[in-house]
C-alpha cells in the first residue's frame, strides 16, 4: 500500500510494453525543490510500495543535501539473472521510451540495483536528453562513483563532527566497517588527515591492530587477495566484532542493521558516522545518543553520491564535484549539529531541516508528513 500524505507522492506512472514484457513503475514523490531524483532498480520483486518508500527517502536526502532536486525512484520488474543481456537492453530501452512523459522534466534517473553505467547509456539514448539520467559513462559526461565522492563526503562529515567537539582528527583512531567504495575512500581521506586506522572489515571478517593499519598496504591486499583479513599484522576477528573495537570513530560502510539493541553497551567509539544506509534503527540511534555518542545520520554523511550526481546533471567537472561535496557536506553536517544542540538526536534535527526546506517551496504540500 502506498502511503499518501501531505507531501506526496505526486505521481505514480506504471508502464508496460507487451512486445518485450517490460513492466515498470516510477514514483515521483515530491518536486517542490526540482525534478525528482532517484535510481532505477531491476529486480523480480520490486513493487510500487517499495519504490514509493525509496522515493520518499530521496525527497529528504536531496532536500538535506540542499540540491535543486525532489525525490523519486523507479523499478523494473524483471530478474536480471534470468534474462539475456540483449533482452535486458530491450527492456531498459522500452522503459526509457515509456518514461518520456515525465523524464527529464519531473524525473531524473540513476543506477541502482542491477542497473549500471551502460544501462544509463541505453536509457539516455532512448530518452533523447542527456539530463534524463546521471551515472552515465565517462564518454557521455558521467562522473564515475569510483572517484570516491561518497567516501569523500563521509570524511568531511567526520571532520565536522570531531571539530564540533573541539577535537582534532590528527592522532584520533578509527574503524571502518566495509572496505569497499565508500569505506576505502573514507579511510583514505581520514588517514591523510592524520587519523589512525586500527580496524577494517569486509564480508570475510575484520582485521584489528592497535598499532594501526597502513592504508596503502591494506588497499593492495584487498585488491590482490580479496580480503582485508589477509593483512599480515594484527588480529583477525569476526566482522561484527568491529562494533566493539577500541577506536574513537566508527565509520559504517557496509550492511544495514549492523548495530542492534543488544550492542548498545559494547560500542566504544564516541563518534559513529553512517556511510552505509540504515546501519541501525532510529531507536538504536536514540539509545546511543543518550549514552553520549555522536551519530551523523546516513542521509547527512553519505550525501556525496547524490551531490556528485547533481554536478554531472549540471555538466560540471570532477574537480567541481569534489569542491561541492566538501562544501555541502560540511555545511549541512554543521547545521544539523547546531540544530540538534545537546538534547535532540541529530537524525531528528536533520529531518526538521529537510522537511522545512521542502515545505518552504511547496505549493501543493498540505501538512507535515505522517511518521514524522
Ligand atoms: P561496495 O560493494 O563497494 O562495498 C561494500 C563492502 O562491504 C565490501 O568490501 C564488502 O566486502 C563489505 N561487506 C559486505 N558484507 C559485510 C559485512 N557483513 N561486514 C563487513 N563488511 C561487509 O559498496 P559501497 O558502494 O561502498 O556501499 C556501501 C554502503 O554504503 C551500502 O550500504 C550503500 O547502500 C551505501 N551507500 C553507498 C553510496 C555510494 O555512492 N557507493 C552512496 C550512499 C550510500
Amino acid at each position: 500500500m502506498v502511503d499518501f500524505d501531505g507531501f506526496g507522492p505526486e505521481k505514480i506512472v506504471q508502464v508496460y510494453h507487451p512486445k518485450t514484457g517490460m513492466k515498470g513503475v516510477v514514483v515521483i514523490d515530491n518536486t517542490a525543490l526540482g525534478p525528482g531524483k532517484g535510481g532505477i532498480r531491476m529486480t523480480e520483486t520490486v513493487s510500487v510500495d517499495e519504490v514509493s518508500k525509496l522515493a520518499r527517502a530521496m525527497t529528504w536526502k536531496c532536500a538535506l543535501a540542499d540540491l535543486p532536486f525532489g525525490g523519486a525512484k523507479s523499478g523494473i520488474m524483471a530478474d536480471p539473472k534470468k534474462i539475456s543481456p540483449q533482452h535486458k537492453k530491450e527492456i531498459v530501452k522500452a522503459f526509457a521510451e515509456a518514461l518520456k512523459v515525465v523524464c527529464p522534466e519531473m524525473y531524473v534517473a540513476a543506477p541502482d540495483m542491477y542497473m549500471a553505467e551502460e544501462e544509463m547509456r541505453i536509457f539516455v539514448e532512448a530518452n533523447g536528453s542527456m539530463k534524463a539520467a546521471t551515472g552515465k559513462p565517462k564518454d557521455m559526461g558521467g562522473i564515475p562513483h569510483e572517484l570516491g565522492s561518497t567516501g569523500f563526503g563521509v570524511f568531511h562529515a567526520t571532520k565536522v563532527a570531531v571539530e564540533h567537539k573541539k577535537l582534532d582528527l590528527d592522532g584520533m583512531t578509527f574503524a571502518v566497517e566495509g572496505f569497499g567504495n565508500v569505506g576505502e575512500f573514507a579511510a583514505k581521506f581520514l588517514t591523510e588527515e592524520g587519523a589512525k586506522m586500527v580496524c577494517a572489515s569486509d564480508s570475510k571478517g575484520c582485521i584489528y591492530s592497535k598499532d594501526g593499519l597502513d592504508f596503502g598496504k591494506l588497499k593492495e591486499i584487498k585488491e590482490k587477495l580479496g580480503s582485508v583479513t589477509n593483512y599480515p599484522k594484527g588480529n583477525v576477528l569476526a566482522n561484527r566484532e568491529i562494533i566493539k573495537t577500541d577506536a574513537d570513530i566508527l565509520v559504517t560502510a557496509a550492511i544495514p542493521n549492523l548495530i542492534l539493541p543488544g550492542d548498545i553497551d559494547s560500542v566504544k567509539a564516541k563518534f559513529i558516522i553512517e556511510g552505509s544506509n540504515i546501519p541501525m534503527t532510529p531507536q538504536v540511534e536514540a539509545m546511543l545518543h543518550k549514552k553520549g555518542k555522536m551519530i551523523i545520520p546516513d542521509f547527512v554523511a553519505n550525501a556525496g553520491g547524490v551531490i556528485s550526481s547533481y554536478v554531472e546533471y549540471s555538466g560540471g567537472t570532477e574537480k567541481e564535484m569534489f569542491k561541492l561535496v566538501e562544501k555541502k557536506v560540511q555545511k549541512n553536517t554543521k547545521l544539523v549539529l547546531e540544530e540538534s544542540g545537546k538534547n535532540m538526536v541529530p537524525r531528528d534535527a536533520a529531518m526538521e531541516i529537510a522537511v522545512s526546506r521542502v515545505m518552504k517551496e511547496c505549493r501543493t504540500c498540505n501538512v507535515k508528513p505522517k511518521n514524522f
